[in-house]
C-alpha cells in the first residue's frame, strides 16, 4: 500500500524511544517534505525495527541514535546510526546468517535472527542494504528501497 514514509518513521522512533534509556537520544531527521513508498508496513516494521533495536542494544553505554530518511529519484534511502560496540570487520560477511553473531557481543543477549530476516525483508522488497562499521566507534546501516512510485 501506499505509504507516508516519513510519518511511519516518526512513529516507529516515539515507540522506540520507551525501550530506549535515559542515556540514548533518538533522532529522525530527513531534508524532505513528504517521501512516498509503496511498501507493506509489516516487511518495513520487520527492517527498520530490527535495525532500530540493535542500534539501541549495542550500544549499552547510550549515545546518539539517527533515523535518517531520504529520497533520490525512484528510491527511497533509510540510515539507522549509532555510536555503540561496532561491528568486526571480519564478522560482516556472516551478519546476515541466521543465528550468527559478532565475537565483541559480550554479555548483551540476542539469538541472531533479527538481521536474517531483515535482509530478507529488503530482498522481498527488491531493496539494497549495506553497512559501514568501525568497533568501538559505531555501524551504519543504508538500506534502499525502490519507493515504486
Ligand atoms: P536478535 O535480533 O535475533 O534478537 P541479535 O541482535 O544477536 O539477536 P541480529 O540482529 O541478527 O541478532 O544481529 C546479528 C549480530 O550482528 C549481533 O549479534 C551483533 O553481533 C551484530 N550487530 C547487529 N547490529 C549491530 C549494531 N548496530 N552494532 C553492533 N553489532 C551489531
Ligand atoms: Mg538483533
Amino acid at each position: 500500500s501506499r505509504l507516508d514514509a516519513i510519518a511511519f518513521c516518526k512513529n516507529l522512533i516515539e515507540e522506540f524511544k520507551i525501550i530506549a534509556t535515559p542515556e540514548h537520544t533518538l533522532t529522525l531527521s530527513t531534508t524532505e517534505e513528504n517521501i512516498e513508498l509503496i511498501s507493506d508496513e509489516k516487511l518495513l516494521l520487520h527492517i527498520l525495527g530490527n535495525l532500530l533495536s540493535n542500534a539501541i542494544k549495542y550500544s549499552p553505554q547510550g549515545g546518539t541514535i539517527s533515523l535518517e530518511i531520504s529520497c533520490d529519484r525512484q528510491q527511497v534511502i533509510f540510515r539507522i546510526q549509532d555510536q555503540g560496540i561496532g561491528i568486526p570487520t571480519d564478522y560482516q560477511a556472516q551478519m546476515f546468517q541466521p543465528f550468527e553473531r559478532a565475537i565483541n557481543v559480550g554479555s548483551i543477549s540476542g539469538t541472531g535472527l533479527g538481521l536474517w530476516i531483515v535482509k530478507h525483508s529488503v530482498d522481498l522488497h527488491g531493496g539494497q542494504i549495506s553497512v559501514d562499521s568501525v568497533v568501538g566507534v559505531g555501524t551504519t546501516f543504508t538500506v534502499t528501497l525502490p519507493s515504486g512510485i
